[in-house]
């Protein structure tokens, strides 16, 4: 499953909250700070010292060596926080253009380094890249706090605001005085000077943990890999899956065979391995990984980071803090969410159990004596699958060649709809050999946006799959987006083609809409651009966008035998079409339990204190009816890296919530003829192309003709 399988736009969300830019004189501001200790290590001979020379700006990744980050990023911060003063001490009166596009402005420096540094931070870590991150962190979420907690800047954005009517301002100027007011606000400005200082030391506390937290569980995630030197245990792995595991072993220079963990609780070798012991063995490798005991535990840290959050929104006056979160979310309130979740929990756990006793009856027909458990249900399934469905994983996998998919079913989907049109860049530089460039034209020809895409496991790559940018778009700086995908899926042995699965498939298209949301982004101001929009609604393109995967003119272009070429036979693809529903009992209530999980941790009281995680886990899953024994949660809280290492606490239900945006809307395009360009351009007019540029629940009703519900979600996952 690809949903809830992407920490969108991770760390780099951080920055572009404090506005991206693009300042010609940035450096020589820089250079009027000698006392910066970096300053000095930073100079022309640094990749990042000015604009990268490349077309569109793109990282000039050839030139990049780990050392350059540091210095760079900190003389960016210096850069950033001159800028900020600049405008706060600014002795003419507050203006727009002195104040909130000045703001916009700042940070040019920062944007490009710290765009370059956490892409591959997340896509291609290595010692250097993790220390350097662990020194950064705190740094950057002080520059955050230094312009949202300077009273000077904050009072120039309040006056404006409260001029707000009577400034002719064009809507999306009045939204980014808005938008800038509100995160003042929310930022802490209205405290006193002493909880100020407060908050600014929580914040800073918070930023390590989280960053302790990322490299803990990257080290555990690597020591849960499961090892042996008996292939025997791997009975039921495809050959290509067993030399894949052989060249991990390889890699890691031990002996035999290693299956590294994905991120999520579940494994996908489970639903082959026919050795009970090893499934079993597999999934306790992937339950435990941070709860060892030893260096990579990270419930300590998880129970603190909890805590201080919730201080952190007692301090800021909210009861809780998710509250706190999603007071600018959608949403808007934690009730909204919990009420939204809460009424889909009977439909989901309900399926689950009719699937379960689907399930155990094969086992039991099979003679298995034994209780179905979580380890079992993938193997299982898929026999029950199999039995109903007669479709077999490695029947339709061929099919489904990695670049085929890409080429003739992503960007073919993209071409139907949108008009826009791929060439692949062979003179751009990347971080690693398996990324692979794009150059993106609209469909007037012009340019676009760059694309790249990274799509297979690595040891050095985070779990999951994401998107971000290198470059934001902005028609106030004259940018073009550069954007990229990430994902984990298998790399094939040498000179073997990819053969993905269909749960791959649909990965690459939910991606894909994150990127499409970033390259059609048509904004003035950076800080409104694009994929900076609520959590509650970024994923809603990319859910949508998941729907052409199996719009038939779509799916008879790309999936094609990686053989001969040959459609796949139309038995089979009816049979997926009616297997879509499969498993989705599964499914809901594993996110439900995560989304749950989240959302009870960020309940905390202020006054509570430190909490057992396990037992914490416990009582959450129990309290909301989500403590089912075959289903466990997607992600444990000891490695839940949404909410812990990126910025989706308090906001998993976000990927239920935009699923049902997505199948809302999707439910417009079945309404007005499906797929046609007509369809596609007004989509992209009305919601693709307007990043934050105003009210989101608004620019839904605007574009659907009415507010968003659950019916269409329902029915798709067979839920009814
Ligand atoms: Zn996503």
């Amino acid at each position: 499953m690809s949903q809830g399988n992407c920490p969108h736009a991770a760390l780099s969300f951080l920055i572009s909250t404090i506005a991206p830019a693009v300042l010609p004189i940035a450096i020589a501001i820089c250079a009027c700070y000698p006392s910066v200790a970096a300053a000095q290590e930073f100079g022309p001979s640094n990749p990042f010292y000015a604009p990268s020379p490349l077309p569109f700006h793109a990282p000039p990744f050839d030139k990049i060596k780990d050392e350059d980050y540091q210095p760079a990023i900190e003389a960016g911060i210096a850069q950033s926080e001159a800028e900020y003063k600049a405008i706060a001490e600014n002795p003419e009166a507050p203006t727009f253009d002195n104040t909130i596009v000045a703001m916009e402005k700042t940070g040019q420096l920062l944007d490009r380094a710290t765009s370059a540094f956490f892409g591959v931070a997340g896509a291609n870590i290595d010692d250097t890249i993790q220390k350097v991150r662990g020194i950064v962190a705190p740094k950057l979420a002080a520059l955050e706090d230094s312009v949202y907690l300077n009273p000077k800047l904050f009072s120039r954005v309040e006056t404006i605001y409260k001029q707000r009517a009577t400034l002719k301002l064009d809507p999306e100027a009045l939204r980014l005085v808005e938008r800038d007011y509100d995160h003042f606000v929310h930022g802490g400005a209205n405290l006193s000077e002493s909880d100020k200082v407060q908050l600014r030391k929580i914040n800073e506390e918070l930023s390590t943990l989280s960053s302790t937290f990322d490299d803990k569980l990257l080290a555990a995630t690597k020591a849960g890999a499961y090892v042996t030197i008996d292939k025997a245990m791997l009975a039921g792995l495809s050959d290509g899956r067993i030399a894949a595991a052989a060249a991990s072993a390889k890699d890691r220079k031990v002996e035999g065979f290693v299956l590294p963990l994905q991120n999520t609780t579940q494994q996908p070798d489970l639903a082959s391995l026919s050795n009970r012991a090893t499934r079993q063995a597999i999934f306790e490798n992937s339950w435990s990984r941070a709860e060892h005991g030893d260096a990579n535990d990270t419930r300590d840290t998880i129970a603190r980071m909890a805590q201080l959050r919730a201080q952190k929104a007692k301090l800021l006056g909210f009861p809780s803090f998710a509250a706190w979160k999603l007071e600018d979310q959608m949403a808007k309130t934690p009730e909204a969410a919990l009420k939204f979740m809460d009424a889909i929990v009977p439909a989901a756990t309900g399926k689950a159990a009719r699937e379960a006793k689907d399930i155990q009856d094969v086992i039991d027909a099979q003679h298995g004596g034994f209780q179905l458990q979580p380890w079992d249900w993938q193997l299982y399934s898929e026999q029950v699958r199999k039995a109903r469905y007669d479709l077999d994983d490695a029947q339709v996998k061929p099919y489904f060649e990695l670049n085929n998919v890409l080429e003739n079913g992503v960007f073919y989907a993209a071409t139907q709809l949108y008009g826009i049109t791929f060439k692949e860049r062979h003179d751009i530089p990347v971080y690693h050999p398996d990324v692979r460039v794009f150059e993106v034209m609209d469909s007037n020809g012009q340019h676009l946006a760059l694309f790249y895409c990274d799509y297979f496991k690595r040891d050095s790559k985070s779990g999951g799959a994401w998107m971000s940018e290198f470059v934001h778009q902005s028609r106030l700086m004259g940018d073009s987006p550069v954007v990229y995908n990430v994902a984990n899926l298998p790399k094939p042995a040498a000179g073997e083609p990819a053969l993905i699965s269909f749960d791959d498939v649909t990965t690459m298209f939910h991606e894909f809409g994150h990127a499409l949301h970033g390259m059609f982004s048509n904004a003035v101001y950076p800080g409104l651009a694009g994929t900076s929009t609520a959590r509650d609604f970024v994923e809603f393109p990319s859910q949508f966008n998941e729907h052409w995967a199996t719009y038939p003119s779509i799916f008879a272009h790309y999936a094609r035998h990686y053989k001969t070429g040959a459609l796949m036979p139309a038995d089979l693809v009816a049979k997926i079409q009616k297997a879509k529903t499969f498993n989705k009992g599964y499914a809901m209530t594993e996110l439900l339990a995560a989304a749950e999980l989240d959302m009870q941790w960020h309940f905390l009281a202020p006054d509570a204190p430190l909490q057992n995680p396990d037992d914490f886990e416990k009582q959450a899953l129990e309290k909301t009816h989500l403590n089912v024994s075959y289903v466990p949660p997607r992600y444990r809280s000891s490695y839940f890296e949404h909410i812990w290492g990126n910025d989706y606490s308090a906001g998993y239900y976000a990927y239920l919530w935009t699923q049902m945006l997505a199948d809302d809307g999707y439910q417009w395009f079945t309404e007005h003829g499906g797929l046609t360009r007509a369809n596609g351009d007004r989509f992209r007019q009305m919601v693709l192309s307007r990043g934050s540029t105003e009210e989101l629940s608004k620019m839904y009703k605007d574009w659907r003709g009415a507010d968003p519900n659950t019916k269409a979600m329902l029915k798709n996952r067979g839920l009814e």
